[in-house]
């Protein structure tokens, strides 16, 4: 374990070592802000690869010069285009190629993998959740149950922390499941928690879920290019993440879908269908009668996106030349030197402010995200950042997000954070 200090050479040195270090270079930072932007939201908007571009501009270009037939005669034929994606995505996320596809949008996914997953039924009809899950996960829980006329005071079962804590007792997930026995159809979390960056045990979690015959499912939408993820080997049924956070991949851009192996070949779960959905030999048939590929790729509605896929392409080939296991030591290692930093900082100056780091400090309970509560100052404080350059995010009632991403900032950005923090509160 290093001993870490809070200054500007002991930064740079480990700067020095970084083995990604020449990533950042990949990367176009914002200019909006006077001062250098330090930016620490990764978690909610990656930034733009400069490879995107030239990505973006193949397309254009092929659209350009065969209209229709780029379908075909395009570099990356449009009528595969998701195709150039899935072994690398698969890898991120650790997943068998079959078991992940790219498509659609993330709210929109998780409800079409909660058509197929969620099917109450007699007893079995009920949902377990995170308190305070991201709103757009709670609205499709939420209309999940709706749909099927269920009440959703009954049938949708939260978990929070104990009265006084932040964090969610993995323990209570597990003794609610147990609990909930032959009433609980479907698990379904946020892997990493957007508000503290809490990690759950996944493999744990699916395992319970499973022990009492409930489908397991995880929202991956702060963990896919965050979390060193084997989602195959964990067993969960099914999930879903963005591309737009962590993966660098454009604003709103494509999801990924998961779906295990052991349903890869079930045409007969229900599901919502689409033609690109549909058995590709037969597709361009046009003829009725829906015939689901194997594998995730089943789930697919519509033909891709090709421009938000481009971007989605030259960011996950970034991934891939950095290697999750890189990404995953690196990020363990600047969180725990902005955690030190924060801490020192907090420490030498407790007489004007009060800061409680929510987030875990366990580096196997989180990824590259940590959530600071201050008391006493808040808003101010967070706005006093922002105007020396600092790029975070603010959260009702007290709480700053700041997450250092292993392939773009640094570990002076920590350090940097640090000195301005100490700024904004004095
Ligand atoms: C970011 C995020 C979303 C956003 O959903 P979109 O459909 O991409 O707008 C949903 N759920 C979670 C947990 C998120 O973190």
């Amino acid at each position: 374990m290093i001993q870490f200090e809070n200054n500007i050479e002991f930064a740079r040195q480990l700067d020095e070592q970084d083995e990604l270090k020449n990533f950042r270079d990949k990367f176009y930072f914002p200019t909006f802000h006077e001062k250098i932007v330090r930016y620490f939201t990764g978690n909610s908007l990656g930034l733009q690869p400069k490879s995107v571009a030239s990505y973006i501009q193949q397309e254009l270009e092929d659209w350009q010069k065969y209209g229709v037939e780029g379908h075909f005669m395009a570099k990356r034929p449009w009528f595969a285009y998701h195709e150039n994606l899935t072994e690398k995505v698969a890898k991120i996320v650790g997943a068998k190629p079959i078991e992940v596809v790219v498509t659609h949008s993330l709210t929109t996914n998780l409800h079409l993998l909660m058509v197929s997953f969620y099917r109450p039924q007699g007893k079995r009809t009920k949902i377990l959740c995170e308190a305070k899950a991201f709103p757009s996960d709670q609205y499709a829980l939420e209309s999940q149950i709706k749909f099927y006329g269920l009440n959703l005071a009954d049938h949708l079962v939260e978990v929070g922390p104990r009265a006084g804590e932040q964090l969610i007792r993995e323990e209570d997930i597990l003794s609610k499941i147990e609990e909930l026995g032959d009433e609980l159809a479907l698990v379904m979390i946020g892997g990493v928690n957007y508000y503290t960056g809490q990690l759950f045990d996944m493999a744990t979690i699916t395992k319970a879920g499973h022990s009492v015959g409930a489908i397991v499912g995880f929202d991956l939408a702060h963990a896919a290019g965050n979390i060193n993820l084997q989602l195959h080997e964990w067993g969960l049924d099914f999930a879903a993440w963005c591309s737009y956070k962590y993966l660098n991949s454009s604003p709103g851009g494509v999801s990924g879908m998961f779906v295990h192996e052991r349903h890869a070949n079930k045409p007969e779960l229900p599901r919502f269908a689409g033609w690109w959905g549909h058995d590709k030999s037969s597709r361009f048939m046009m003829e009725p009668g829906f015939k689901p590929m194997q594998g995730a790729e089943g789930w697919q509605l519509s033909n891709a996106p090709v421009l938000g896929m481009a971007a989605h392409l030259a960011s996950v080939e970034i991934f891939d030349e950095a290697g999750m296991d890189r990404i995953g030591k690196k990020r363990d290692l600047m969180t725990a030197f902005l955690e030190f930093v924060i801490d020192e900082i907090s420490e030498r100056n407790k007489d004007r402010v009060s800061f409680e780091l929510i987030t875990p400090r366990d580096k196997t309970k989180r990824g590259a995200q940590l959530s600071i509560m201050a008391k006493g100052q808040g808003k101010a404080l967070f706005d006093a950042l922002s105007s020396e350059g600092v790029v975070a995010d603010w959260r009702e009632p007290n709480v700053i997000r700041v997450a250092p991403a292993p392939l773009y900032n640094s570990f002076e950005d920590c350090y940097w954070f640090g000195q301005l923090l100490e700024k904004a509160i004095q």
